[in-house]
């Protein structure tokens, strides 16, 4: 490099950009431009953690750009910058922003749910950094003899680096130069030297995973598919891809190779997998396929989150498997997105930003002209009319891989059960379950609910035990001897006699998992029994020491709630068991079709992967149902043929878009009132005739953890009336949120999922 050409890049170009476009990090709209004060001036770069003052104290932001004007006049300096390299890439801050815009909600909130804790708060990062020089010793030298009469600071600290290939840490460097942090801060952003974290915790866990071997062939479903995929990339036809395969038709195959070839093109995947389905079981498949996997779970820490964040930025992985928040993992060169399950519902976020990973996922893909696969057993409603439209690309797997065959699925009609004793056992399932264990076979019962008995109601006033904080029925759980609540985790003693009349009796009805534990292990006492949901599963080796026990065949019957619905592969079980498969229908949502439908697909896919075949029974009080017919027969598209035709008849989505505010508060009339103002706001704007609004009305629970909850809902298929519509309610809130004291919220839910 010449000299001259170092000296200027050295010093930056003078006509550099004066104001920073600033997102803080706290809950308020839009963005701030501040002044870059030139001891700042190279490094701030979009992209990059700074601290501003922000209504009289320090915050912390992102910059999201630099330009040469400001929107005001005279604004406020940065006061400082927080990050060596920018900490998300310009593709990163794109889809941050548009996240922002689609969920309606502020920058700075999206930025808390992207990027990982510790990388936010600058105090908490205990990162310790290294510099090395990144060119040639000697240029370094030459470039210091220039710079020791100007900036006799940067000269010194040059000439120490000079010395040695290594890393040397920060602080050592500063004390020795005697510089403080800022000319460093400035060689790098010239690209004269580098920092780098000193001592990271590695990224790779240390255990070797068993290799997952590639099947000797590909069905020729997968063989298609797979095809289909490839010569996509061939020609860098940037596609998204809905991956239609039923239980065990071998989709994972399909993902891994679609990885392997983005690997050689020298790219990186990125994995989602619901929160329940990240087990050492699906870890394992990716980690015996590839060398380089990092996994993003929620139990890790935020220094080790912040760790695998900063490896994952440094180009250490190739693959990212993680749950909803790694779609906003720092690959670098991001070549392929899967989702997998991608009608879970855990994939949307039920706080600000309320924002569905699969949707993010697309956006990010077009962003990035990266590859989607969005793979599922049981298409969401949505993904299912892109694959009509063609907007996903459609790939079908409609049998299961290997000698697996379906399970034979068998209904059993509760209605007639209701003379017999002990009603939420069928004689059926007790039959089936008595055979599977002379045969030596494993069992798996499902039930969604926790506890022993799930309502506790009065015989005099019929008035259930309700949780003081929450409108929602106490569940009474037996071996704590607790009535808990589910939602608030709020633990109160059974109480003898009614608290409402103070005079009835109390009777115990419905059945959780415990109460099916303990009968089961009552019917049946010589069977191994297993229960499995979040009551038992405590600590964090349990869930994993359960599955390993029951993949050994320590375990005859393993009973549990939706932990054990999904992805699990057991080749010695051949009987499934659902207790109630209604359980979902009950809900007051436009969705409880396609739950109940998606439940017992999953399910019963549970049996029969194995060479011995197997059986579902299915209980149920509603064996007519379209859902549950449809779900048995294990036929997706005559209930998504149904299910649509529903939908388009009653405007919902998929054929629309809906909105939903949430107010909330601790005064049950200003909330009342919130929600009656926001609705006369709505009435005064001008809106299609086709767009309806719902409410204002007291949500389905209408108190959780002490606040009231009232709810409005608009459904459109005109993008303009959403904007319309979102804002005139923030405008509403805006104006009214002093009127109505500071604990009065409103939440917006764009496609929300829960309508409770
Ligand atoms: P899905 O995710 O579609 O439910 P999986 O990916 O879990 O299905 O695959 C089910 C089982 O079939 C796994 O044990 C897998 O190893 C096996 N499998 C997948 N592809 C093949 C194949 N081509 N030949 C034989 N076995 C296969
Ligand atoms: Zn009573
Ligand atoms: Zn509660």
């Amino acid at each position: 490099m010449v000299q001259g050409a170092l000296f200027t890049k050295a010093f930056g170009d003078p006509s550099v950009s004066r104001f920073a476009k600033v997102a803080v990090e706290l809950p308020v709209e839009g963005t701030f431009d501040y002044r870059i004060p030139d001891i700042l001036k190279n490094s701030v770069k979009p992209g990059t953690r700074v601290q501003v003052s922000f209504s009289g104290r320090r915050a912390n932001g992102i910059c999201l750009g630099v330009s040469k004007t400001a929107s005001v006049h005279d604004p406020y300096d940065l006061l400082d910058v927080l990050d060596e390299k920018p900490l998300v890439s310009e593709n990163l801050l794109v889809l941050i922003r548009w996240i922002a815009g689609y969920y309606c909600c502020p920058i700075g909130e999206v930025f808390s749910a992207a990027l990982p804790k510790s990388a936010r708060t600058f105090a908490k990062q205990r990162v310790t950094w290294g510099a090395r020089l990144k060119i040639q010793a000697s240029d370094a030298l030459k470039l210091a003899e220039e710079l020791i009469e100007k900036r006799p600071k940067q000269a010194r600290v040059i000439r120490l680096l000079a010395g040695s290939d290594e890393l040397m840490p920060l602080a050592e460097l500063c004390s020795r130069a005697n510089v403080s942090r800022s000319p460093v801060n400035t060689l790098s952003g010239n690209n004269v030297l580098e920092l780098c974290p000193l001592e990271r915790p590695g990224i790779f866990s240390q255990e070797k995973a068993a290799s997952f071997p590639k099947p000797d062939r590909l069905t020729d479903e997968q063989s298609r598919a797979l095809e289909t995929i490839m010569s996509c990339m061939e020609k860098h036809e940037r596609s998204d891809f809905l991956l239609y395969g039923v239980t065990g038709s071998g989709k994972t195959e399909i993902y891994l190779q679609a990885i392997e070839e983005m690997i050689t093109r020298g790219k990186g995947a990125i994995v989602l997998v619901p929160e329940i389905s990240l087990t050492p079981q699906t870890i394992s498949r990716f980690k015996g396929r590839f060398e380089r996997v990092a996994v993003l779970h929620s139990r890790l820490s935020d220094k080790e989150r912040y760790a695998q964040w900063k490896s994952i930025q440094n180009g250490e992985a190739d693959v990212v498997v993680g749950a909803r928040s790694a779609v906003f993992a720092p690959m670098p060169r991001l070549g392929l997105i899967v989702v997998d399950e991608e009608h879970e519902t855990s994939f949307k976020q039920q706080n600000t930003p309320c924002y569905h990973a699969r949707t993010v996922a697309l956006k990010r893909g077009e962003i990035e002209e990266a590859f989607t696969i969005l793979g599922t057993a049981t298409p969401s409603l949505e993904a299912c009319l892109d694959a009509q439209k063609k907007t996903l690309k459609p790939l079908v797997l409609r049998h299961r891989a290997g000698k697996m065959c379906f399970p034979i699925v068998y209904v059993i009609n509760m209605n007639h059960e209701k003379s017999y004793k002990g009603k939420f056992l069928s004689r059926a399932l007790k039959t089936k379950i008595s055979e599977t264990l002379g045969n030596k076979n494993q069992t798996i019962l499902f039930l969604n609910r926790r506890g022993y008995y799930t309502v506790i109601i009065c015989t005099a006033c019929s008035e259930p035990v309700k949780c003081p904080s929450c409108d929602i029925s106490l569940t009474l759980h037996m071996k704590a001897n607790r009535l808990i609540c589910h939602y608030c985790g709020h633990e109160s003693m059974p109480p003898d006699s009614c608290p409402s009349c103070k005079s009835g009796k109390m009777i115990k009805i419905g059945a959780g998992t415990e109460r099916v534990e303990h009968e089961i292990s009552a019917l049946f006492p010589q069977a191994r029994v297993q229960r499995m949901d979040s009551d038992t599963m405590l600590g964090r080796n349990a869930h994993e020491k359960a599955l390993k026990s029951f993949k050994s065949r320590e375990t005859d019957i393993l009973i549990g709630t939706q932990m054990i619905a999904k992805g699990l592969d057991f080749p010695h079980v051949t009987l499934v068991g659902v207790i109630c498969a209604d359980t979902p229908l009950y809900q007051p949502d436009f969705r409880s079709c396609e739950r109940a439908f998606q439940l017992l697909s999953q399910v019963s896919g549970r049996a029969g992967r194995g060479a011995d075949g197997g059986s579902v029974l299915v209980q149920t009080y509603n064996p007519d149902h379209y859902s549950i017919r449809h779900a048995i027969k294990n036929d997706y598209y005559s209930f998504a043929r149904e299910e649509l035709s529903m939908r388009e008849k009653a405007g919902y989505p998929p054929f629309t878009r809906m909105i939903r505010a949430v107010f909330s508060g601790k005064e049950s009339m200003a909330v009342e009132k919130m929600a009656m103002g926001a609705g006369e706001a709505l009435a005064g704007i001008k809106l299609s005739d086709t767009t309806k609004l719902l409410g204002p009305a007291a949500a389905p629970i209408t108190m959780i953890k002490k606040r009231y909850r009232w709810h409005l809902l608009a459904k459109t298929s005109h993008e303009k009336d959403l904007d319309s519509i979102t804002s005139a309610l923030k405008e509403f809130f805006r104006k009214t949120k002093r009127a109505l004291g500071k604990d009065s919220r409103m939440a917006l839910d764009v496609d929300p999922l829960s309508m409770l």
